[in-house]
């Protein structure tokens, strides 16, 4: 048994899974450049009142999830627990309200929630987030939803769909929660402990609940896409008309919610085959309300976030290949000792050269030669020996076994030819 464990629900990300986050992350950040976001880095924490705040006191984030702590100088912080509440206070301190709208931000790095551990669900994880800030038209909407569905189009997902609602607005949604307050009251006996007390602080969340028992309560629900004010309803409509009209499928997912005030209007997932109950990929939505709410002047906004794990699962369980990192191409081993500065010596050069080598560190050549081939080198370099003497090294093909001499004068351009395949 090791003595350090690392903390429950997080991972190490070993060198054998980087290809996956490579290529999720740097295909997201073509995408995201492509189609005009720039990039933001926010602090990995912030003050724990910007997300009591920003993402909602009445949230299980909040109520149950967040590392927050004190620091030593007294300060409330806390490790972010999602992206949306630090790029909007970023937004307003470095003043891009007056930036041409709409200004739109990419961020990707780790998030932190105490949740409890599963397949997909882990307390530090990682997420690509993407902002539209300053427009109120659905086209806002629609630009996130492509980029979400355009990268997993790229990573080669099969079996995407997206799962769409609308939750309405100051103006409609206290209609629609008295309606739903009333259905639960009248299934009272039937639903668990948590939605009790949802009712209470954050009633749109009961449809959200996971267990069992309340799953016919949910089902028997009021639907909000029928109580949905003009505007709202408006909106919807035409969202979905740009769909139709692209071709994307979609399933109104009446119990698709974000509760709490200032998410307004739209509210999506994507959904992917192959991870089972973590079928969610993204999640994203507009959030009218909440630019003001944080103390910036009154902004549309639509974003959304995806989960680079569930992302990395989904390619495993549906088999999508990566591109390899790079990787050295060359291996410098030795005969005798003495050869060993030469050795050095054209290690360092070739690498200058801009080529991919690496050198035995010891050993026999014959256990040199293993250490090449373990580490995956495609051509063999041999220093010493009858050919130092005529200035010139051996080169192994370690693919077909086939040996030859190559001068030192030009041996980065010869070599660099053999790479190629020339
Ligand atoms: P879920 O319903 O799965 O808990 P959520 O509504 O909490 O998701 P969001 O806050 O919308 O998720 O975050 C966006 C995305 O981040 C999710 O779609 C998912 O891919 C990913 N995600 C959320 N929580 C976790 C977690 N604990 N571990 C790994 N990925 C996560
Ligand atoms: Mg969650």
């Amino acid at each position: 048994m090791p003595r350090f464990k690392r903390p429950t629900g997080t991972q190490d990300i070993l060198p054998q899974e980087q290809p996956y986050w490579h290529h999720v992350v740097q295909t997201a950040e073509r995408l995201a450049l492509r189609y005009g976001y720039g990039r933001l880095d926010t602090p990995i924490f912030e003050e724990t009142a910007l997300f009591a705040r920003g993402v909602g006191g009445a949230t299980d984030i909040v109520e149950k999830e967040m590392y927050s702590f004190k620091d030593k100088g007294g300060h409330d912080l806390t490790l972010r627990p999602e992206f949306t509440a630090g790029v909007v206070r970023a937004y307003i301190e470095n003043g891009m309200q007056k930036l041409p709208k709409p200004v739109k931000l990419y961020s990707i790095g780790p998030i932190f929630r105490y949740e409890r551990p599963q397949a997909g669900r882990f307390r530090q994880f990682h997420q690509f987030n993407a902002e539209i800030l300053g427009v109120a038209d659905p086209l806002a909407d629609l630009e996130t939803m492509l980029l979400a569905w355009d990268l997993y189009e790229h990573l080669e997902f099969g079996g995407l769909s997206f799962q769409l609602n609308s939750t309405g607005c100051p103006t409609c949604r206290p209609g629609y929660i008295e309606a739903l307050v009333a259905h639960y009251r009248a299934h009272y006996d039937q639903i668990c402990d948590d939605c009790k007390r949802r009712l209470e602080t954050n009633p749109l969340r009961v449809l959200d609940c996971k267990k069992a028992q309340c799953q016919p309560v949910i089902a028997s629900a009021p639907r909000i896409t029928e109580h949905l004010c003009d505007d709202c309803r408006l909106h919807f409509q035409t969202l979905r008309g740009y769909l139709d009209t692209l071709g994307k499928p979609y399933t109104i997912n009446p119990r698709l919610v974000r509760g709490l005030d200032y998410y307004t209007k739209t509210v999506f997932e994507v959904w992917a085959e192959g991870i089972g109950a973590q079928a969610a990929v993204c999640g994203g939505g507009r959030y009218d309300g909440l630019v003001e709410l944080l103390g910036g002047p009154p902004t549309p906004a639509v974003g959304f976030a995806a989960g680079i794990e569930r992302v990395v699962m989904v390619m495993k369980a549906q088999g999508v290949a990566v591109p390899p990192l790079p990787a050295p191409t060359f291996f410098i081993a030795w005969l005798e000792k003495s050869a060993r500065p030469l050795a050095v010596r054209l290690l360092v050069e070739l690498r200058a050269a801009d080529l991919g080598v690496q050198m035995a560190m010891g050993g026999s050549l014959r256990s040199q030669l293993r250490q090449a081939n373990r580490r995956g080198a495609r051509f063999v370099l041999i220093v010493g020996g009858d050919e130092l003497a005529r200035g010139e090294v051996a080169c192994k093909n370690l693919l077909d076994g086939g040996q030859e001499s190559f001068p030192l004068e030009n041996l980065a351009e010869r070599l660099r030819r053999l790479e190629a395949g020339g």
